[in-house]
């Protein structure tokens, strides 16, 4: 047999064994991923201290992603049609992958470091003008940010007047508390639980939201679906909260 078609039948080989692993190990209904579409018998355990029932196994979004994105469609008008601004700071690749299509132009990604986003942004300093955007979705990253007030502060200047944005931290303390003295890694990781975290939030984030000018409406899983609900699309305590914020 030729080399070039020996080589595709082994490729083909390769991929229906791997389909084949995925189903014996995935195949089911017990668990759906709102984000992908898909069901799974499980989703897979993910975290340094492995969490159970966390990532699709499929598109990879973890329980938060799959909260937002459910809140995203039932709670919010982003997916209406109707053309919009979006600013998506540190965009999740299984979030961006549905945005994206759903937005059209009016779609952006903005990291500070990672080289695919659409433009680089420092969000304590956003290029852009006052009341620029309709939607700001940024999750997981003021728990990184020095200055986190005054992120907040840029995230309210840029929104529009009628816009509203989606603002996630992890909540881990009963106060928040900073230590600004702490670098080392292996500290930050003992404090507060990442080596890039310098921060731990409380539910007093609402407050810090406040100071900078939004309103905010906050909703947990339980408030949106039904224990069995939650259970089969993954949404454990881990999913955290969804922090509404819209200009006051
Ligand atoms: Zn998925």
């Amino acid at each position: 047999m030729p080399a070039k078609k020996s080589s595709r039948w082994s490729r083909r080989l390769d991929r229906a064994a791997k389909l084949a692993a995925f189903t014996v190990r995935y195949g089911g209904w017990a668990r759906y991923c709102p984000v992908c579409g898909r069901s799974f018998r499980k989703f897979e355990a993910s975290g340094k201290i492995p969490r159970k029932d966390a990532q699709c196994p499929s598109c990879g979004a973890l329980e938060r992603h799959r909260l937002v994105w459910l809140y995203f469609q039932q709670r919010t008008d982003l997916l209406d049609g109707r053309p919009k601004q979006m600013l998506h700071v540190a965009a999740e690749r299984c979030i961006s992958n549905r945005l994206k299509p759903a937005l059209g132009d009016g779609y952006l990604t903005a990291d500070l470091v990672n080289p695919r986003a659409m433009v680089k942004m420092d969000i304590t300093d956003i290029p852009y003008p006052d009341e620029t955007f309709d939607v700001i979705y940024c999750s997981h990253v003021l728990e990184h940010i020095p200055d986190d007030r005054r992120a907040l502060r840029e995230f309210h200047r840029v929104l529009k007047r009628e816009g509203w944005a989606i603002l996630l931290v992890p909540i881990s303390a009963e106060e928040t508390f900073e230590d600004p003295t702490i670098t080392d890694p292996a500290e930050l990781l003992r404090i507060f639980g990442e080596d890039d975290h310098i921060r731990r939030y409380g539910p007093d984030y609402v407050d810090r939201l406040a100071e900078a000018g939004f309103s905010v409406k906050v909703t947990t899983p339980a408030e949106m679906f039904t224990a069995q609900e939650r259970v089969r699309m993954g949404l454990t305590d881990d999913a955290g909260e969804i922090f509404f914020c819209t200009r006051s």
